[in-house]
């Protein structure tokens, strides 16, 4: 059944200042057999991973190097990696939480039409989810830009720290997608490995600022939503086009959609329901004890908004 033939489902917007309780969000949960789940930066946030929004969903810090400045300029890219060098010690070690568990156990209940994720940790098939589109790719992969080449990130961070031993000790704060800041320091001596094949350049395997998500992955995602009866969000300000597109979609094809998430959303006109919780309390309330140890419950009083 494809999108365009499904009868046009009451579609209710969101009235700030009503409020949206957990259990509401488990009542949508329960009443939809097949979820688009679309998950963003809040889903890793207890995990150690810092976002890159505030609650109003603008920026916390400059946005991250762009594609053409990473190709086009060796030091900057230099700088880019002698930054993710110091990062991945923290990022590599990451481990999921209530809220990936909670994913996944959804999943294993055959909930889950499919899990669209805009983060880059893996951390939702460390928790054991199967059916995940990774839309921005995963920083545990690297690939050559030349010839194609796909190297584990393990082994490039092994090679960056032969080859720049006198950065070893550096400790630096850490920032989004692996990345650490080290502001002030002369990036011109930092060594970059080149592709072991041909050469080439190395890049992380993820969609960088300025590059498009590939085509294949779009369309696997659009096909899980075609899949769907209702999209959850979790975790996810939707300011980045790439997941916000697959909201509009569901919003215009009439499938209710509810998000789970701290601050502002792009779409919160688009919203059948918004819960503003932390994803880890709510994840573990909404699948139950038992998920991993030391779960807990949520603040059931705690500032909700939403729902008409
Ligand atoms: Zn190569």
């Amino acid at each position: 059944m494809g999108l365009a033939c499904r009868p046009h489902l009451p579609f209710r917007a969101w009235e700030p200042g009503q409020v949206a309780e957990l259990p509401d969000l488990k009542s949508f949960v329960d009443s939809h057999e097949r979820l688009f789940v679309l998950t963003g930066a809040g889903c890793s946030t207890d995990s150690g991973i810092p976002d890159y929004r505030d609650a109003g969903g603008l920026w916390k810090r400059p946005p991250p190097m762009d594609f053409r400045s990473f190709m086009d300029y060796p030091l900057r890219r230099a700088r880019y990696w002698a930054r993710s060098m110091i990062g991945w010690r923290r990022f590599g070690a990451a481990r999921p939480n209530a809220a990936h568990f909670g994913l996944a156990e959804l999943e294993r209940r055959g909930r889950v039409a499919l899990l669209v994720t805009q983060n880059v940790d893996g951390l939702h098939e460390a928790a054991g989810s199967r059916r995940v589109v990774d839309l921005h790719g995963r920083l545990d992969q690297v690939r050559c830009m030349q010839c194609g080449l796909l190297r584990d990130r393990g082994a490039v961070q092994g090679e960056l720290e032969q080859l720049n031993p006198r950065w070893h000790g550096l400790e630096a704060d850490d920032a989004p997608d692996g990345d650490a800041d080290l502001e002030g320091m002369d990036f011109s001596d930092f060594g970059v490995p080149p592709c072991p094949r041909c050469g080439g350049i190395l890049k992380p395997d993820v969609v960088f600022f300025g590059e498009n998500v590939p085509r294949t992955r779009v369309e696997e995602a659009l096909s899980g939503l075609r899949r769907a009866d209702a999209v959850l969000v979790v975790g996810s300000s939707l300011m980045v086009y790439s997941g916000y597109r697959y909201v509009k979609v569901a919003a215009q094809a009439g499938l209710p959609v509810a998000a789970l998430n701290l601050g502002r959303t792009r779409a919160d006109d688009m919203l059948t329901l918004k819960v503003a919780q932390p994803c880890t309390a709510a994840l573990a309330w909404l699948m139950g004890p038992g998920l991993l140890p030391g779960a807990t419950g949520p603040q059931a009083s705690a500032a909700l908004v939403a729902r008409s």
